[in-house]
């Protein structure tokens, strides 16, 4: 059996487009309220995979950005969503996506 975290690891590798949280709840038919635990695996995977594909793979990151004015989080140093925009506080913010790709 795999365990949660090798299944979110699998669908980034096969995966075509980055997907967010929510997305790869949906696909491995998790409860939408599990998020928090996703975003702890993918914390994980971020970083270890780099050590466990012998340098091969990454976990890429899609910043969250801002609905409302563009602003792009570039320096989050977790994966996350933020609650809202530092320069507008809107807290319409589009989620972060990840993919896993050959570095
Ligand atoms: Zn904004």
């Amino acid at each position: 059996m795999e365990t949660l975290r090798e299944r979110i690891k699998r669908l980034l590798i096969e995966t075509e487009f980055p997907l967010s949280v929510d997305e790869i709840a949906f696909s491995l038919g998790l409860d939408p309220k599990d998020k928090n635990i996703i975003y702890e695996h993918l914390k994980h995977i971020a970083k270890t995979i780099r050590r466990e594909s012998r340098g091969e793979l990454m976990l890429y990151m899609i910043p969250p950005k801002c609905r409302n004015c563009g602003y792009i989080f570039k320096s989050l140093n977790k994966p996350k969503k933020p609650s809202k925009c530092p320069k507008c506080y809107s807290q319409r913010i589009d989620a972060p996506k990840f993919i896993i790709e050959r570095v």
